[in-house]
């Protein structure tokens, strides 16, 4: 389990991360409205402006669910889960969750959900 100390290292962290993702999706949503200030109405320029958000999409979607993750371990700390596995109820090691700060999962759990995710991606 881990200590107090450790708790408040890995709040901290967590704390830090969140305000960078918070101020990374500023930046994004802010360049994003300044591409389509200067968007040409002309179509072939359209395009390219399509697809410079869609990857200004896909960042957010991303930065989102880091937070979102993030937001998940910060409650898991306030609730004294934080550091268990959802799935086995194991605590997961203090290296790993320092190697992956918002891990849900011990390694063994995450080995078996990765297995799975990977046999539904491969069936049509
Ligand atoms: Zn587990």
């Amino acid at each position: 389990m881990l200590n107090n100390e450790e708790l408040a290292y890995f709040k901290q962290e967590l704390e830090k991360m969140k305000q960078q993702i918070e101020r990374n999706l500023d930046n994004t949503s802010l360049e994003m409205n300044g591409l389509s200030d200067t968007c040409p109405r002309d179509e072939g320029d359209h395009a390219s402006v399509e697809r410079g958000n869609s990857v200004g999409n896909t960042i957010i979607t991303k930065q989102s669910e880091k937070l979102k993750a993030i937001e998940r371990s910060l409650k898991r700390i306030n609730n004294g889960t934080y550091g268990i596995c959802e799935a086995c109820g194991v605590p997961i090691r203090t290296e790993r969750l320092k190697v992956k700060i918002f891990a849900d999962y011990c390694i063994a759990c995450r080995e078996i959900i990765e297995k799975e995710t990977a046999r539904s991606q491969n069936t049509p």
